[in-house]
């Protein structure tokens, strides 16, 4: 490649004392080159701005540019300026509408011409997807709203097809909002109509393997764990079609969560670490290199490789400070109770189990919570303090009570896991079906329900 063009010789290449051809060289650099495109758009704008870039003073009609290559250049530049410009103005239309009630909010998107953008649309559905984890009954609502403002896109520039693509965008923010909420019946409707979109549009491949993750997520809470991981290695197929590594890396954690749940530890390492090495050149994708070395740790702990597990959770500490958040601090606790558990320090990881527990308690993410609970439960009963074990049972039964969203089964398996303690005929292999239980029925019941005692 040739070396960068200085500000004399750009301003060369667009005055009219020189051809085309004459600057052939220079042009092929500029598009391959950010650095002088930053330039070459500097010294175009400012050329527009003396009117010498269409020299209609020197007689000629305004229309009148280069009539070559260079011409094609500034087009390139005209479009890239107006897409910034519109999504810069769509925030500032957002920022307006952002605060109003819903009700206002559709008003306005039907109303308001300047609304009706793609621009806007991109903006309220970015909003509604970083909303959703921390208020998803608002994220639902601005995602309804992106999908009215749809309707009103003008079909000169927006055919039908396009449409579609863009309605199962929103649709399945929709139900990644419901599912959040644990709507569960919601959020499947909602994936249906995505769908149907799909069926109807032409959308992109980033939108439909956005719809396969949203969709196996879904299938993953509703413990359908192998048809959420099959959905998710289609999604990782897409991302690899477009040649986004993030994409597939976000999959393949996806896919091993779901592994891990499973109980297929072993596997869950391996998808762990090729999304790793697909990330190791991208330093910007923490949160996501610290979920996939978070499920590398805790497999090898179910594996009893609490070595391995504490070396790698050395390297990798530092990250949960990095990421932030409540959420993720009480997931780094959880890990390191289960740490100090496997290498036998009971006192201490007791302590920190505690805590997790709490909080997330606290946070009511109550799926976590009896998760913990559970693993808490294990470290109790492998240690044979079967008191406190029993106490937890119980604490979790009344918990259980007052927790939204939780069906009766969940409370008799509790019941049950806490008789068989009492009655001292728990075994150890009734511990993987506990987990298995906990992690499928969250949601929905099981047809039958796991025994403890044998009769
Ligand atoms: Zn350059």
């Amino acid at each position: 490649m040739r070396s960068h063009i200085s500000t004399d010789e750009m301003m060369r290449v667009f005055s009219y004392g020189v051809t085309a051809a004459e600057v052939s060289d220079s042009l092929a650099h500029i598009v391959a080159c950010p650095k002088c495109w930053d330039l070459a758009a500097e010294i175009i704008a400012d050329l527009k701005k003396s009117k010498d870039l269409v020299p209609a003073r020197r007689g000629r009609p305004p229309e009148w540019r280069f009539q070559d290559d260079r011409d094609a250049l500034i087009v390139l530049m005209e479009i890239e300026e107006r897409q910034s410009v519109g999504a810069l103005r769509a925030k500032g239309w957002w920022a307006e509408l952002r605060d109003l009630s819903p009700r206002d909010q559709a008003e306005k998107v039907s109303s308001v011409a300047a609304v009706q953008k793609k621009e806007v649309f991109e903006e309220i559905v970015q909003e509604a997807k970083h909303l959703g984890p921390i208020d998803p009954f608002a994220a639902e609502h601005l995602a309804m709203s992106a999908h009215l403002l749809v309707d009103r896109l003008p079909a000169s520039e927006f055919p039908g097809r396009v449409k579609e693509g863009l309605r199962l965008s929103a649709m399945t923010v929709v139900a990644n909002s419901r599912r959040l909420a644990s709507n569960w019946t919601g959020a499947l409707s909602a994936i249906s109509e995505a769908q149907r979109c799909q069926a109807r549009g032409q959308p992109s491949t980033t939108e439909r393997a956005y719809l396969l993750s949203i969709h196996a997520s879904l299938l993953c809470d509703l413990g359908q764990l192998d048809e959420s991981i099959s959905l998710v290695i289609q999604a990782a197929g897409l991302y690899q079609s477009i040649g986004d590594p993030k994409g597939v890396a976000a999959m393949k954690v996806q896919a091993s969560d779901a592994l891990y749940g499973a109980g297929k530890a072993d596997e869950a390492i391996k998808m762990a670490e090729d999304a790793l090495a697909l990330l190791s050149s991208d330093s910007e994708a923490v949160r996501l290199k610290l979920l996939a070395r978070s499920i590398i740790i805790e497999s090898m702990v179910a594996l009893g490789r609490p070595t391995a597990a504490r070396r790698r959770y050395e390297a990798t500490k530092h990250l949960y400070h990095e990421v932030g958040g409540r959420l993720t601090l009480l997931r780094g606790e959880y890990l390191e109770a289960k740490l100090l558990d496997a290498l036998g320090h009971a006192r201490e990881s007791e302590k920190l189990f505690r805590k997790a527990i709490d909080g997330v308690t606290e946070m009511e993410v109550y799926r976590l919570s009896f998760l913990f609970r559970f693993a808490f439960f294990e470290s109790l009963f492998k240690r044979d303090a079967l008191g406190k074990a029993a106490r937890l049972c119980e604490e979790s039964i009344e918990l259980l009570q007052i927790t939204k969203g939780s069906h009766a089964q969940m409370s008799q398996v509790w019941k049950d896991l806490l008789a068989a303690v009492k009655a001292e005929g728990l075994k150890e292999y009734h511990l993987a079906i506990m987990r298995d239980y906990l992690v499928r029925h969250w949601a929905a019941p099981a047809p039958r329900v796991p025994v403890f005692i044998e009769v």
